[in-house]
This record gives structure tokens, sequence and C-alpha cells, in this order.
């Protein structure tokens, strides 16, 4: 699996540095955000580098797919029993901070320190 040794998710992925996680299978990782935006705020990641969501193409679909697919099991097993809000920033524009793909899975109740 690709990994970027400077990478950060890359090194939360291979256990290096520590991080709380949600969910873990063979392809994605799930852990909370260390400057929560919302009561419960966790990152879906592709356990392999992908840079940014703008590096994706249609032989990703099935992963894309898997990490949407995922977000409401997530959220019901974190107590989050009234919505939730999905995000993924791409990019400079995007206001992308992480170069490592990743989407933003938001819930609890609001009000919420952004968006
Ligand atoms: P983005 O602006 O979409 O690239 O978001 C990157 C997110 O990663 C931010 O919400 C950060 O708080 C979060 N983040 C950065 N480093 C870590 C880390 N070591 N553990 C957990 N979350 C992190
Ligand atoms: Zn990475």
């Amino acid at each position: 699996m690709s990994a970027d040794p400077h990478c950060i998710f890359c090194k939360i992925v291979a256990g290096q540095i520590p991080a709380k996680k949600a969910y873990e299978d063979d392809e994605l990782l799930v852990f909370h955000d260390i400057h929560p935006w919302a009561p419960v705020h966790v990152l879906v990641i592709p356990k392999a580098h992908i840079a940014s969501h703008a590096d994706v193409g249609p032989e990703q679909a099935p992963m894309l797919g898997r990490m949407l697919a995922l977000a409401p099991q997530l959220m019901r097993e974190l107590g989050v029993t009234n919505g939730f809000r999905t995000v993924i920033n791409t990019g400079r524009d995007g206001g992308q901070e992480v170069q490592h793909l990743h989407m933003h899975v938001m819930g609890g109740p609001r009000p919420w320190a952004k968006g």
C-alpha cells in the first residue's frame, strides 16, 4: 500500500503518531479530529496515500462509496441521532490543510465552531 513518509495521516495509519480511532478495516481508517468543529467530528481516510479528492479517478469509486456508506453507521455508533454533515476540502482553494484525502463527518447538537 502506498504511503508518503512525510504525511501526517500516513503516520497515523502506520501507528507512528497517536490518534483516537473510531473504525478500521483493510482499506479505511476513521479517527477523531484533533481540533473538532462539532461535538462529534471524525475523519474518514483511505489507508493508502491519495493526496486529495482531485487525484481520485473512476478506479477509486468503490473506495469513495465505502467512505460515504460508512458515515451513517459511524454516527450511530458515536451517538449522533439528529443528522450530520460530511465535508471534503480539496486543494488550496478548497481549504485543504492536510494533503491526504479525508472526509470530515460532523454531528451533535449545535452551535458548532465552524460551518
Ligand atoms: P482539512 O482542512 O480538510 O485539510 O482538515 C484537516 C483536519 O485534520 C483539521 O480539521 C485538523 O484539525 C485535523 N488534524 C490535523 N492533524 C491531526 C492529527 N494529528 N490528528 C487528528 N486530526 C488532525
Ligand atoms: Zn498520506
